[in-house]
């Protein structure tokens, strides 16, 4: 079941939360909407809300097998909280904001006598834009996401393991010590990966930082890091910017 997530949309998962229980579904997907296309019409979540919001996840997620869509830092904080509960520390490690005590507070009075039923928490699994994943649309045109609007190739022309593995953009996207800012050094980069889309959308730079990410990283500040970067090249991240620069920006950023 797939829900989108808005400033109008937030303030329902509560309720969401147990008809998704009531209807014993498999797997809730939290869209967190990217504003390309019509969606360029509704609010996304300010950083600080994306946060709250997946903390209040990490605590459902042992009653019902949860998951975002184009908000990949819910690794990281599912993450943290791991590396948190192991040294016996909870929620209350973080710094969550007023929405964070909404969602609680609002889940605790409407599961208020009731027993939830236990799960193991569903491990975020690494797929992304053009890592795992990419959108092909009705006229073959093949893009990292159906949220990132940039064709890296055609399969009518070419074949689609040759476009996912060598467009400039597949392989750039893949290489996270190219991105900019926050998420270029972020030790969390090679396993969030972060929202290219939300980066397109926001900058018109595919490879520049999730704007919807509040985490300042370790490495930004000189500290050592909670996850050691891999070192790595990245030419491919150089290779598509050089490209890009010749080529010239979509007048508008529609979605495929
Ligand atoms: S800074 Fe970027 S890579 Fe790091 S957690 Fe945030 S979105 Fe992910």
């Amino acid at each position: 079941m797939n829900t989108t997530v808005t400033q109008n949309t937030v303030r329902e998962l509560p309720e969401l939360f147990l008809q998704m229980l009531d209807l014993r579904v498999h797997l809730w997907s939290l869209f967190f909407l990217v504003p390309v296309g019509r969606g360029q019409s509704l609010q996304t979540l300010p950083p600080q809300e994306c946060e709250d919001v997946f903390h209040w996840m990490v605590d459902i997620a042992r009653h019902l097998a949860v998951k975002t869509t184009e908000a990949q830092h819910y690794r990281r904080v599912a993450l943290q909280r791991a590396a948190a509960e192991r040294e016996g520390l909870g929620v209350e490690a973080f710094d969550t904001g007023p929405l964070y005590r909404w969602l609680s507070a609002r889940t605790a009075e409407l599961t208020a006598g009731r027993t939830l039923p236990e799960r193991p928490m569903r491990p975020p699994i690494d797929t992304n834009a053009g890592r795992g994943f990419a959108f092909i649309d009705h006229l073959g045109n093949v893009y990292p996401s159906g949220f990132l609007p940039i064709a890296v190739g055609n399969v009518r022309e070419q074949s689609f393991v040759e476009i996912y593995r060598n467009a400039p953009l597949m392989r750039a996207r893949r290489d996270p010590n190219g991105f900019g800012g926050a998420c270029g050094v972020c030790e969390f980069r090679e396993i969030c990966g972060d929202s290219r889309s939300h980066a397109y959308a926001v900058s018109g730079d595919p490879l520049a930082a999730d704007p919807t990410c509040l985490y300042a990283p370790a490495a930004g500040h000189g500290e050592s890091a909670t996850f050691a970067p891999r070192s790595r090249p990245h030419e491919a991240a150089d290779e598509y910017r050089r490209g890009r620069s010749r080529r010239s920006r979509p007048r508008s950023r529609r979605c495929p």
